[in-house]
């Protein structure tokens, strides 16, 4: 858990929020997004914790579709935007200030001050935990991300594949630079469960992300398999922490949220 963690990072609070956590990944299209908002989901629902979400995914953010947020935050007396809150989280992303398709083509300055008034410009409140999704990759952003906010820890999610797993190693060695523990690894997508013959096939290798977990000495948190209910639920905007709350996918989201 976050208590047990030494050494936080330095870096600049925010007022009111006790925790932050980034969820990362090294590699786009595994799922960091998805966990992200599942995760704060049950930390809110199952846990009982005051929980926001940023999306720091400045170049793709997907945030406002899977928590089915709309229309521009409000502001404050003093200019601070509101988070826009539903399923008791209270959410900030750039894809609820920019237009739906207008490209996000920014410079790396640009993104750092855009990140920036989306942390520190924004009302949060009182919170538990700020859930961060991360963009995707260990660049410049990344980094400076990791830096500047006083992340308490970081999850990473990588799929079973090889080529996630040496970006996700890479991810690792990042936050260790910059002295951000790392709370565990996420494998998501494990396996499919084949819906006719109720066989198991591990598209994207085994066991992967708990070899990597154990030769990095990480924790490996818990595998989420690849589902389509996973997928439509994210699509229509109601996480599957919420919409089956008694599936196995939600109940491992749960497991997962309670050992941060
Ligand atoms: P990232 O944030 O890493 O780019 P996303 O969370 O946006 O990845 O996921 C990429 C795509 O894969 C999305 O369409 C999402 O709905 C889907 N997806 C993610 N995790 C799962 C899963 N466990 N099972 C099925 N689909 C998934």
């Amino acid at each position: 858990g976050l208590s047990a963690m030494a050494g936080k990072a330095k870096g600049l609070q925010i007022s009111g929020v006790k925790d932050i956590i980034a969820v990362a990944s090294g590699k786009g299209g595994v799922g960091k997004s998805t966990t992200a908002v599942n995760l704060a989901v049950a930390l809110a629902n199952r846990c009982q914790l005051a929980v926001g979400l940023l999306d720091a995914d400045v170049y793709g953010p997907s945030i406002p579709t899977m928590m089915k947020l709309h229309g521009k935050p409000e502001a404050t007396e003093d200019l601070k935007m509101i988070p826009k809150e539903n399923y008791g989280v209270k959410c900030m992303s750039m894809g609820l200030l920019v237009e739906k398709d207008a490209p996000i083509v920014w410079r790396g300055p640009m993104v750092m001050s855009a990140l920036e008034k989306m942390a520190k410009g924004v009302e949060w409140g009182k919170l538990d935990i700020l859930v961060v999704d991360m963009p995707p990759g260990t660049g410049d952003a990344q980094l400076t991300i990791s830096q500047r906010l006083q992340l308490s820890g970081a999850i990473i999610v990588s799929t079973p594949q090889d080529i996630a797993l040496l970006d996700a190693r890479r991810g690792a060695h990042m936050f260790s630079k910059v002295n951000v523990p790392i709370i565990g690894i996420i494998e998501n997508m494990s396996c499919f469960m084949c819906p006719h013959c109720s066989q198991p096939s591990f598209i994207f290798g085994e066991g992967g992300a708990k070899r990597t977990a154990t030769e990095m000495s990480l924790d490996y948190l818990g595998d989420i398999p690849i589902e389509m209910d996973i997928r439509t639920c994210c699509d229509e905007g109601v996480p599957i922490v919420l919409s089956s709350p008694d599936s196995t996918s939600a109940m491992k989201y749960t497991d997962v949220a309670q050992k941060v």
